[in-house]
């Protein structure tokens, strides 16, 4: 049976993310509302802006209903955003997060949207290196015992990973090269 995956689409680029899952052969739902995530199996979170994504969360119950999601053990992903949205710290910022993964990220941390980037990285569990864009990306400064991580980019960590919660600094989803997004569906 196909995977269904739920997209948060309450701002960003998650209609690149929608057709990623879809070239792997996945369902995808787009997530607005809590009812929405009744009935997928694994979620992923997608770049935009997290100040505002995170108060649109807040202020209509999808970040408690995806808190909720998590403790259940539903893998959620998080690209760029997403994985600012999913920290439990933000250095620097007092901003609405999930805190689902146990890690502190600065925001920013390679510069404004001009020193947006690509470049070769290897990942964890990802047999050949990726191309992996960064646009305003996050790092991860600290993380806690539980954390792994995945990969890391001229000495930044830029991916981990805590049980089935997983959390990249730039966009797979940007590149035509599915191969996170189909390790995903296995995780
Ligand atoms: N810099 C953005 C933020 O802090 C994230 C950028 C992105 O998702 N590409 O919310």
């Amino acid at each position: 049976m196909a995977k269904t995956v739920g997209v948060v689409a309450l701002q960003g680029d998650f209609e690149m993310h929608e057709a990623a899952f879809e070239r792997c052969g996945a369902e995808v739902v787009l997530i607005k509302t809590p009812d929405q995530l009744a009935g997928v199996d694994r979620v992923v979170i997608p770049g935009g802006e997290s100040t505002t994504v995170g108060k649109l969360m807040d202020r209509f119950g999808l970040g408690a209903a995806l808190i909720e999601a998590a403790s259940a053990g539903t893998p959620i992903w998080g690209t760029c955003m997403g994985m600012i949205l999913m920290a439990k710290r933000v250095s620097d910022c007092d901003q609405y997060t999930l805190g689902v993964l146990d890690i502190t990220v600065e925001r920013n941390a390679f510069g404004s949207q001009i020193h947006s980037f690509e470049d070769e990285i290897s990942i964890a569990g990802i047999d050949d290196p990726l191309t992996a864009v960064f646009i305003r990306s996050p790092i991860v400064t600290q993380f806690g015992e539980g954390v792994e991580v995945l990969a890391e980019y001229k000495g930044q960590v830029v991916a981990v990973r805590q049980g089935a919660r997983i959390g990249t600094a730039f966009h797979p989803e940007l590149t035509r090269d599915d191969r996170l997004h189909s390790w995903f569906l296995e995780v």
